[in-house]
């Protein structure tokens, strides 16, 4: 099945109804326990798509009670084997294949990114998310430690138990399958909650769930709010491990309630203001294309979009009249069509800081190269904004924008690129360009982020650990825990146009 007019590419499905909009709870379908909907929007047209049931602490309780019981010893989840766990999450990721399009089209739907994207990245990516983790689950081994005198020291890994998720609206397939794939690997139950503007997605994926016979309660999904059912999970005592995606500021709250609750384990992936360094004598079109790439992505709103682009004085010029250039290529329009690569942003309040933001960046001074305007008055697409002559002390250069804002500074030497790029209370990821092999590992290893890209950006895979520095967050995603990687901040180095030659 192929797009009308683009031959070779996938097309949306027709949605006339969303199917799954309850709270899935031991492998069934629940009204909320307070009767509350909320509704579910499409940004690009600003339809109301459905009604979902609002999970609240009530259903948080339910859904934690059956999340208890999968898990307890002797369960028939905990008695399991690691390949037979694995094979469930490769049936997941059959199943997922198979409703391939129409969660591609949903995800369009809630999120208003580009059908192809969704279709590309979103279900690519979270569909080798599991299988990649369904290959883990019977390779979690332990040691044999020989110890001092006769004796030995045999160790195992044991699932931490009941693990809460709470994840943001940006990514909400992969977000799931990022939480979901590594916890049933290593034979633990969840209890998630998907961000309260996506939430679709999450639940056609508990019906594949049900479908794929995953013992009830090993996956339970509550859709709601943060304050309610998001503030239910990092407050309860009988989940044992807390994992969140989202902004610094909800990051705190959740790491304070697990402190005051139970002590749960906690992991967080938060915000970013992430530098690119480019050189003077790097592949400019392709730096150029990539850094616009991790700027404007998914509108921009991305914990690794490239906010700061601090370029060598002597391209400069040339590199902001190349961004120019670059960002007229961008369609903007239907994100349902395949022509399109730039859709809405998710909502209102996230539109209306990002167009506070960038006035404030006019006001600052900063030089407004390309866009800066909303493209109509009543709908949430803004253009792709490039701004030169940026400073540091500025809001733009400082705050995380979650918007289609491209930030250009300039630099005179690399040690001033360096301390500039590290001076955020962020660290999620960064990027150097440049063709010096020298120039690339030693500025690498000075920048102080999660993630360093070299030559590429966005270079995310399910075989590597994500997460940051700094106030980007702790813990890394995507681990196995066969690596023990608790006690040091993994400095993770991903080298672009390898083995093109
Ligand atoms: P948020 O942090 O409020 O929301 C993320 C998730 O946390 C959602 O599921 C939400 O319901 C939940 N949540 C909110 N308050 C909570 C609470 N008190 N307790 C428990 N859970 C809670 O993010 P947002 O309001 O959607 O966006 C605000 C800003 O956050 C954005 O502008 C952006 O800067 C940042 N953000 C970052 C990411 C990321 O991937 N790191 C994702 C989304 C948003």
């Amino acid at each position: 099945i192929t797009a009308a007019g683009s031959p070779g590419l996938p097309e949306p499905v027709q949605v006339q109804e969303v199917r799954h909009t309850k709270i899935f709870i031991g492998n069934e379908w629940h009204t909320s326990q307070s009767g509350k909907t909320f509704p579910s929007f499409n940004p690009a047209t600003g339809e109301r798509m459905c009604d979902v049931e609002e999970a609240d602490q009530e259903d948080v309780d339910r859904a934690v009670e059956a999340a208890k019981a999968a898990q307890q010893r002797g369960s028939v989840w905990r008695r399991m084997d690691g390949s037979s766990r694995g094979r469930l999450l490769h049936r997941l990721a059959d199943l997922m294949e198979r409703d391939r399009r129409l969660l591609a089209t949903l995800e369009t739907q809630d999120t208003g990114k580009p059908f192809l994207q969704s279709y590309y990245i979103d279900l690519e990516g979270s569909i080798k998310t599991l299988r990649y983790f369904a290959g883990w689950a019977d390779k979690i081994h332990g040691k044999s430690l020989p110890v001092d005198e006769s004796y030995v020291c045999l160790t195992k890994h044991e699932p931490v138990g009941v693990c809460g998720a709470i994840i943001p609206w940006n990514f909400p397939l992969l977000m799931f399958t990022w939480k979901i794939a590594p916890a049933l690997s290593c034979g633990n139950t969840v209890v998630i909650k998907p961000a309260e503007q996506t939430p679709l997605t999450a639940l056609h994926v508990g019906s594949l769930i049900k479908e794929a016979e995953f013992p009830p309660g090993v996956v339970n999904i509550v859709p709601g709010f943060g304050p309610t059912a998001g503030a239910a999970i990092a407050n309860h005592k009988d989940i044992n491990k807390v994992a969140f995606t989202g902004s610094t500021e909800v990051g705190q709250l959740i790491k304070e309630a697990a402190a005051k609750s139970n002590l749960k384990r906690v992991t967080l992936e938060l915000g970013g203001k992430n530098p690119c360094i480019v050189f003077a004598d790097c592949d400019l079109t392709m730096a150029v294309e990539e850094i616009q790439k991790g700027a404007f992505y998914n509108q921009g709103q991305c914990c690794t979009a490239a906010s700061r682009v601090f370029v060598e004085e002597s391209i400069h010029q040339e590199f902001v009249r190349r961004s120019i250039e670059n960002a007229k290529k961008i369609v903007i329009g239907d994100p349902l069509d395949p022509q399109t690569t730039h859709g809405p942003q998710i909502d209102r309040g996230q539109f209306d800081k990002i167009m506070e933001l960038i006035k404030s960046g006019i006001k600052e001074g900063a030089q407004l190269e390309y866009g800066g305007a909303a493209v109509t008055d009543k709908s949430l697409f803004i253009q792709p904004t490039i701004f030169s002559g940026v400073k540091d002390h500025m809001r733009i250069a400082k705050e995380e924008i979650f918007g289609p804002l491209q930030c250009i500074f300039s630099f005179q030497s690399q040690q001033e690129a360096i301390d500039r790029a590290n001076n955020s209370q962020y660290g999620l990821v960064s990027a150097v360009f440049t063709t010096s092999m020298d120039k690339a590992l030693s500025v690498s290893a000075a920048l102080e982020t999660g993630t360093v890209w070299i030559n590429c950006y966005n270079a995310l895979h399910a075989q590597t650990p994500f997460g940051g520095y700094k106030m980007s967050g702790n813990g890394r995603e995507l681990q196995v825990p066969s690596v023990p990687l608790t006690n040091t901040n993994t400095h993770s180095f991903v080298l672009g146009n390898v083995g093109k030659v």
